[in-house]
């Protein structure tokens, strides 16, 4: 099991590495805007392998492929730690970032690299869809 948590500490969350599914860098512009950066490091787990303590909000949105995406973050310290799909009941997403000992992680592949930002490239060492994967 490893540990994360966000900045200030009030939510805090074990996950089993041994579960990761997909391990990605997303380059879409909601990614973007919800990070402050040029891209968000997120890896997919199924939602039994995750414990989540503490309260965290969710902010509701459409991701780009008309999918009902929601983001879980701090409502004191505003890290950004979840993703919820509902089209993807039974799996979630954490951001790479919160985590505190990542030695066990590889990235597979990029997405959405064609709104990848000139000064932020999608890594061209591995495997890039121009948008989501197989959607
Ligand atoms: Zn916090
Ligand atoms: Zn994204």
């Amino acid at each position: 099991m490893q540990k994360g948590h966000c900045l200030c500490g009030s939510v805090q969350y074990e996950f089993d590495e041994t579960q990761a599914a997909m391990k990605l860098h997303c380059h879409c512009k909601d990614c973007q805007r919800i990070t402050g950066s040029g891209k968000a490091t997120v890896i997919m787990f199924p939602q039994d392998a995750v414990k989540i303590k503490g309260d965290y909000k969710t902010y509701a949105s459409r991701g780009f492929d008309g999918s009902h995406v929601n983001r879980g973050f701090c409502p004191t310290c505003g890290s950004q730690m979840f993703t919820f799909v509902d089209e993807i009941p039974s799996q979630m997403f954490i951001k790479a970032g919160g985590m505190e000992d990542t030695s066990w992680l590889s990235i597979d592949f990029t997405c959405w690299t064609s709104t990848a930002r000139d000064w932020l490239p999608a890594d061209d060492r591995m495997p890039g869809f121009e948008q989501n994967p197989a959607a």
